[in-house]
């Protein structure tokens, strides 16, 4: 049993001011796997204070004071990888190569990366008779989610950090255990006191109340479009700025060549990585009429090789994070079939002999770009194959759509593929499979409006300040 019962606020491990719990579900197991507190606005008034008193010192920091710290924090990181990945599949239910591999990978990668654009950032530049400084813009409440939950926070807190900003996470209910080793990682690292502070609870109380505290100067928030408009509305009063990463309903466009069928295959099996929760998913897989019924084939076979199952053994995935996110998956394959899609693999219900835990089949659809399960972010492995004509409709087809997050392109005619990205309506398109921490991230659209990862992400937390003659 893990106990989160306590939050991290000016340097301490502190009780909440009024006692409250709850427990924390393994989604493989359906048993109680720990428990966090549920923290209260006085908890987070005790933190936005400590950040506002730490902020002042800390925005004054070296460059080199805070390159020692954040390699101080890589270390404690470094030896605590292994713990980090088995909090992951125990929260969240991410096979365990998955979350002591990519899952923790993405952190360190972070990480690395904060330190690599801290090193040669230009905070300062003149720029004709104006000297252009960029200072941090204060205390940031950020708030994330439970599907990747070590990348979600790592990319908001290390930047956040490194530019010289003060802290207050709220981590998901649903996935508290990584958030709360890397608070004590940080911890250990030596963050002086008040620089990160983590209270945990609902986002209905700690989130809200972040986003509406007078003294909170921005709110990165990653998450779902509702709950984004929410923070929205919520932070206007006090003129906060609000950076959003919310869902997507990415499209991933295949060429009409002789790789297809290992194309469709890869973006298939793509799809159930993490059980399908992953907002840049390419959840729409658009593939040529001409060459559909091979699609659908390659299709079939790549989703029914995707092994399910105990996500402490070899299995390629897990189970969705909870009973609420079960339902909904299994509300959209039940709406799917409803409204008239082709059921190519998996469908209702739990795999065959898998009788408890959250477990979906990597399910599979042929349909069209207006049905609902082409237009909302299902959040779970299933996917939707639709044909296109030529290049113009796979590029209508794929910007029909209120988000736009990502988007893969696959096939070897690689000017037809980057064509095809600079025409799609998206804030990160993947051509054939590559990979670049440095790259921002962010949606056009319903998606978003920030850009994390990089140095765009440290443009986030950055007031630009103009001193002229
Ligand atoms: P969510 O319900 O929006 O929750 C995200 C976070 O916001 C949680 O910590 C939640 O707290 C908190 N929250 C809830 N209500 C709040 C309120 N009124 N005010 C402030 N905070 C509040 O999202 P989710 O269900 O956890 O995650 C799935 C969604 O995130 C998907 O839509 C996915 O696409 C999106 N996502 C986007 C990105 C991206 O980078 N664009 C990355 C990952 C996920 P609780 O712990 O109480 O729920
Ligand atoms: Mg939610």
């Amino acid at each position: 049993m893990r106990n989160c019962t306590q939050f991290y606020i000016d340097g301490r491990w502190t009780d909440p001011v009024t006692p409250a719990t709850a427990d924390v579900i393994n989604p493989a197991t359906e048993q109680v796997s720990g428990v966090i507190s549920l923290g209260s606005e006085a908890d987070v008034d005790l933190a936005v204070k400590a950040a506002r008193c730490a902020f002042g010192s800390w925005s004054q920091s070296s460059v080199a004071e805070r390159l020692d710290l954040l390699r101080a924090i890589q270390a404690g990181y470094a030896a605590r990888m292994q713990e980090l990945g088995e909090a992951v599949t125990e929260e969240m239910g991410a096979p365990l190569s998955l979350g002591t591999g990519f899952h923790v990978g993405l952190g360190a990668g972070h990480l690395q990366t904060a330190i690599e654009v801290l090193e040669t950032f230009r905070f300062e530049e003149q720029k004709g008779p104006t000297l252009l400084v960029r200072e941090p813009i204060g205390v940031c409440g950020l708030i994330t989610p439970w599907n990747w939950p070590l990348n979600q926070v790592t990319v908001k807190v290390f930047p956040a950090l490194a530019t010289g900003c003060t802290t207050v996470l709220k981590p998901p209910q649903l996935a508290p255990y990584s958030a709360q080793i890397l608070a004590e990682i940080l911890d250990k690292a030596g963050v002086p006191a008040g620089v990160f502070n983590m209270v945990q609870g609902k986002g209905s109380v700690i989130g809200a109340a972040l986003s509406r505290h007078p003294d909170v100067d921005m709110i990165s928030f990653t998450g779902s479009e509702p709950v984004g408009v929410q923070i929205s509305k919520d932070a206007a009063d006090t003129v906060k700025r609000v950076g959003l990463e919310l869902g997507g309903k990415s499209a991933w466009v295949i060429l009409d060549d002789d790789q297809l069928a290992a194309n469709v295959a890869a973006a298939t099996s793509g799809m159930m990585v993490n059980a399908g929760q992953t907002c840049s998913a390419g959840s729409r897989l658009l593939v040529p009429n001409a060459r559909l019924a091979e699609a659908l084939a390659a299709a079939r076979s790549a989703a029914e090789t995707v092994t399910v199952g105990d996500p402490l053994s070899d299995v390629a995935m897990g189970p969705v994070v909870s009973k609420a996110q079960w339902n909904v998956v299994q509300d959209y394959i039940a709406k799917g079939l409803d409204e008239g899609a082709e059921l190519i693999a998996g469908g209702l219900g739990r795999p065959e002999g898998i009788d408890r835990g959250y477990f979906c089949k990597p399910t599979v659809f042929r349909g069209t770009n207006d049905m609902v399960i082409a237009r909302e972010e299902i959040f779970g492995p299933v996917l939707v194959i639709i044909g296109y004509d030529d290049m113009d409709d796979a590029v209508a087809i794929a910007n029909d759509s209120p988000f736009g997050l990502g988007g893969y392109v696959s096939g070897q005619d690689r000017d037809t593929a980057i064509a095809i990205a600079r025409r799609m309506r998206t804030g990160a398109i993947w051509v054939n499979g590559g990979f670049d921490f440095h790259a921002p991230f962010g949606g056009y659209k319903r998606s978003g409006n920030g850009r994390e990862w990089g140095e765009h992400g440290f443009a986030e937390y950055l007031e630009v300040k103009s001193i002229i003659g």
